[in-house]
C-alpha cells in the first residue's frame, strides 16, 4: 500500500481504501485510467473524514458514484477519488418521506418507492446511476426530473462541514444544480413523494424500461446521452442530420439506435471518445450554427 494510502486509513479508519485502480471496471463506458487513491466510504462520518483528511493534507479530491455519466481519462484520476456506492446506499422511508445514501442506485430506490406504493420515482426506471450523481445533473427521463421530488440534501465541503440545503439553494435546471458550481458531495438525499397505486406504478416503470430497450443502445458499454439537447431541439436529431451517425475513432463509434450515445465498440479509449466529441461538435456546428454542450461530465488527469 502506498504511503497516501497508508495515511487515510491511519487518519480515517472504517470504509474501504485501495491504491491503482483500473476505473475502466468501475464505469458504464469501460474506460478510464487509474486511480490513484480510491475510497469507499461506510458512512456519512467516514465520508466527513476522508473530505477533512485531504483538505488537511492538501490531496486533490474527485467523486464519483457509479460512473454512468462519466468520461474518465486514459491517465486516470490522481489524488484521493472518493466512490460512493452501496455501501452509502442505506434507504429509511417514514410515510411519505425518504432519506436514501448518496450511494443508492436510482433504479433500487425507485422499485422500493413502487413497493411502498410511493409514486413520482416511476422515471428513474433504467437510469442506471447512483442517487448522488443524479442529484448533480437533476437527472430526468419523460418529462420529469429528480428536483421535483427532493426536499433536502445534507453534503460536505471539502474542509469536511455538513450541512443541509433546501429549495433554491439546490439551484436545479436542466441538467444542473449547485454541484456544478461549487465542490461539495452530496452524502444524503431527502425526497418528498406522493401516495399511488402499486400496480400502476410498476407498469409504468416497465413502459420506462421496454422504451429504453427499444430506442438506447444498451447491448454496448455506453455513458447515456453525450450532450445536452440544446433549447428547442433534440441533440440526437442534429448529429443525425450532420450526417455524423455511425462515425467511428478507435474503438468509439456514434451509435446507429440513438445518434446522441458514442458507444464503445471494444477497446475504445477516452481519447477516442474525445476526439469524436470534437468531430461530431464541429459537424453540427457547420451544419446548424449550434454549439452543442456535453452532458457527460469529464474526470482525471485530461493534461493540456
Ligand atoms: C444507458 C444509460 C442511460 C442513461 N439514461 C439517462 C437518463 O435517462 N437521464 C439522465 O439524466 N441520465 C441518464 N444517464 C446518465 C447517468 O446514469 C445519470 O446522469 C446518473 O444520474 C449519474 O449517476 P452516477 O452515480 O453514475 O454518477 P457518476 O457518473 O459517477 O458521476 C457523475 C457526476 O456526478 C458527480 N457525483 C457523483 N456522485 C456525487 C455525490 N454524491 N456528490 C457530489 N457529486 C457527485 C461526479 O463527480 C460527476 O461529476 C444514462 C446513462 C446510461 C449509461
Amino acid at each position: 500500500m502506498g504511503d497516501l494510502a497508508r495515511a487515510v486509513t491511519a487518519c480515517c479508519g472504517g470504509g474501504r481504501v485501495r491504491v491503482n485502480v483500473p476505473l475502466r471496471e468501475y464505469t458504464s463506458w469501460r474506460i478510464g485510467g487509474p486511480a490513484q487513491l480510491m475510497v469507499e466510504p461506510a458512512s456519512v462520518e467516514g465520508l466527513v473524514k476522508f473530505l477533512a483528511w485531504a483538505g488537511e493534507v492538501g490531496v486533490p479530491v474527485t467523486v464519483m458514484g457509479r460512473g454512468t455519466n462519466l468520461l474518465v481519462a486514459d491517465r486516470g484520476v490522481s489524488g484521493l477519488l472518493i466512490r460512493l456506492e452501496k455501501s452509502m446506499g442505506q434507504i429509511g422511508i417514514q410515510g411519505r418521506s425518504i432519506l436514501a445514501g448518496a450511494g443508492t442506485p436510482l433504479s433500487g430506490l425507485a422499485r422500493t418507492a413502487a413497493g411502498r406504493a410511493l409514486t413520482g420515482l416511476a422515471f428513474c426506471a433504467g437510469i442506471p446511476g447512483s442517487v448522488g450523481g443524479a442529484l448533480v445533473t437533476n437527472a430526468g427521463a419523460h418529462n420529469h426530473s429528480l428536483a421535483e421530488l427532493v426536499r433536502e440534501v445534507t453534503v460536505v465541503d471539502r474542509a469536511g462541514r455538513l450541512r443541509v440545503l433546501r429549495g433554491p439553494e439546490l439551484k436545479f435546471g436542466y441538467r444542473t444544480s449547485i454541484f456544478k458550481e461549487e465542490f461539495l458531495v452530496a452524502a444524503q438525499v431527502g425526497f418528498e413523494l406522493e401516495e399511488g397505486d402499486p400496480g400502476r406504478i410498476r407498469r409504468e416503470m416497465a413502459e420506462y424500461t421496454a422504451l429504453r430497450r427499444q430506442t438506447q443502445p444498451l447491448d454496448y458499454p455506453s455513458a447515456g446521452s453525450v450532450f445536452k439537447n440544446p433549447p428547442g431541439y433534440y441533440a440526437g436529431r442534429l448529429i443525425e442530420e450532420a450526417g455524423a451517425k455511425g462515425l467511428s475513432r478507435g474503438g468509439a463509434r456514434v451509435s446507429l439506435r440513438h445518434a446522441n450515445f458514442i458507444v464503445n465498440t471494444g477497446g475504445a479509449t477516452a481519447a477516442d471518445v474525445w476526439g469524436l466529441i470534437q468531430t461530431v461538435r464541429e459537424m453540427v456546428w457547420r451544419r446548424t450554427g449550434v454549439e452543442l454542450a456535453l452532458e457527460v461530465q469529464l474526470a482525471g488527469d485530461w493534461g493540456e
